[in-house]
């Protein structure tokens, strides 16, 4: 290993691109550069074809019918649509949405905005597994429901909720399921319509495609599910998102969506067994580090651990810029806040605060690894010599 090698561990941030997926958007950018809407000369039809078999790809790796897929600028777009979408469209019907503490800031932060102009909006709580309460959710559901809005794995922590239980709920309650599936696409099967679920966001940034293009999957039969556009305009995608088409992204998006149709189970196993010797060797070796999160319940490709007593972000900087993880704080203004998933976990502000995301992905290489046990070691103990703290709780006075 190199002294100035870099080690890509945050593929739950963004995947780079499979060079078959770039391979493929790059005449689209040139020669075939016509607007898919343009319906009088070759450039549109040519366009207008390209978008119509990614859409065709698309839709064939989560089980779904081409006019249920509508393409957004990415999974946040997708979050926004669906929520405020619903609320628009149901709003006779009711005001009552019900989501979890863990979501995304996409679908949090949209429903504080749905809370201001009069909704109401319920955060069901998660066990310390990261785990919904099943009798919760039914208890939760009233008169004036008309949408649950629950994540089908979570990108701090993989925890994967159980979809077919869920959608089981709804389907009895008769209320409309939408899940932010961007972490699971590609990653595990992710059939809606196995799982009763009516809307699905996700996005290619995080499946080996492109940034900037995503799409939300919209059940047209049983029930047909109707949105109020969020972006107006020239009507295109049935009506639910104006704006000409990415068209080279889209048929990127759909590159991506044919290799982890082809790959997904093989590349799972694979990154899988990378991930438990990471896991195994950290837990093994360093002194009082945790996995947080529903061990049986997650993605393959994903590692939250928390090392007591060890800031996560002094942790990153024992690593000299070699491998790039994510810490479990996100940076509002100059504060470093803990996690949210994590403290809705349970975990105290401190073990937020000493928490680290691994995230594997197609191009992770054992090498790396290794390379990677060795350096968290090395950084705990370091660390854990200096720290007073530290010293402290192994005296047994914490
Ligand atoms: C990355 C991510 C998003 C945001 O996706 P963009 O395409 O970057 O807007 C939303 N939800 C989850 C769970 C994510 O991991």
């Amino acid at each position: 290993m190199k002294k100035n090698q870099r080690i890509y561990l945050d593929y739950n941030a963004t995947t780079p691109c499979d060079p078959r997926v770039v391979e493929a958007m790059l005449p689209f950018f040139t020669t075939m550069s016509g607007n898919a809407a343009s319906r009088s000369h070759p450039y549109g039809w040519e366009a207008e074809e390209a978008v119509a078999h990614a859409r065709g790809q698309i839709a064939s790796l989560i089980g779904a019918e081409e006019k249920e897929i509508v393409f957004t600028s990415g999974a946040t777009e997708g979050d926004n649509l669906a929520l405020k979408g619903v609320y628009e469209m149901y709003r006779r019907k009711g005001n009552h949405i019900i989501t979890v503490e863990t979501e995304h800031k996409a679908v949090l932060d949209t429903c504080l905005h749905i809370e201001k102009i009069g909704g109401e909006v319920t955060y069901l709580k998660v066990d310390e597994a990261g785990l919904i309460d099943l009798g919760a959710l039914k208890a939760a559901i009233k008169e004036t429901t008309v949408l649950v809005a629950i994540m089908w794995a979570n990108n701090e922590t993989g925890v994967i909720q159980p979809m077919s239980e869920i959608g089981k709920i709804c389907e009895e309650e008769g209320v409309l399921l939408f899940s932010d599936a961007t972490q699971a696409v590609g990653k595990i099967p992710t059939n809606p319509k196995e799982h009763g679920i009516h809307l699905m966001a996700f996005t290619a940034h995080k499946m080996y495609g492109p940034k900037g293009v995503g799409a939300l999957f919209v059940n047209r039969k049983r029930p047909r599910v109707k949105l109020t556009a969020q972006i107006a305009g020239g009507g295109h995608e049935e009506g639910m998102r104006s704006g000409t088409l990415n068209v080279p992204g889209i048929v990127g998006f759909g590159k991506a969506a044919e290799i982890a149709k082809a790959e997904m189970e093989t590349e799972a196993i694979r990154v899988g067994q990378l991930r438990n010797k990471l896991e195994k060797a950290l837990v093994a070796e360093i002194e009082e580090c945790k996995i947080n999160g529903s061990i049986e319940n997650r993605l393959p490709q994903v590692s939250n651990l928390s090392f007591r007593h060890v800031d996560s972000e002094g942790l990153l900087m024992t690593f000299n810029q070699n491998i790039a993880v994510a810490t479990g704080s996100a940076c509002t203004s100059a504060s470093m806040d803990p996690s949210h998933v994590l403290t809705a976990m349970g975990l105290a502000e401190d073990l937020a605060k000493s928490s680290i995301r691994f995230s594997l992905g197609r191009f992770t290489t054992e090498e790396e690894i290794d390379f990677t046990i060795e350096k968290v070691k090395a950084g705990t103990v370091q660390l854990r010599d200096l720290s007073p703290v530290w010293e402290m709780f192994k005296e047994g006075l914490l």
